[in-house]
């Protein structure tokens, strides 16, 4: 059904650092020590924690994991194909996550 070959999708899943991606979507975030957490789009709570190794987030209370391109889509309620899209904005030649992560100041 998805025009998108499968290829794109997992690169964008994998290509885009959740955390840059939760900073960008402009998801708050809670420092506990060297921990970070964020507001889980899908529930609000902050019992929540990424993965860098597996580049994704996680919420312990609702118990949902989402890619990058779940949380684009529900937090940004886009379809997809939208989220797709704006993923493919993000990182596309004139964005600056295209030139390496960029993790900004804690
Ligand atoms: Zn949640």
């Amino acid at each position: 059904m998805s025009r998108i070959p499968t290829d794109r999708l997992r690169a964008l899943r994998n290509t885009v650092p959740i955390l840059e991606l939760i900073f960008e979507l402009g998801i708050p975030t809670r420092k506990h020590g060297s921990r970070l957490t964020f507001r889980c789009p899908g529930c609000g709570g902050f019992p929540t924690a990424t993965n860098p190794r597996t580049n994704l987030a996680r919420c312990f209370y609702c118990r949902r994991n989402f890619n990058a391109i779940d949380l684009v889509i529900v937090e940004r309620r886009l379809s997809f194909l939208d989220a797709v899209q704006f993923l493919e904005a993000l990182v596309g030649p004139r964005s600056s996550m295209a030139r390496g992560p960029r993790l900004r100041q804690l």
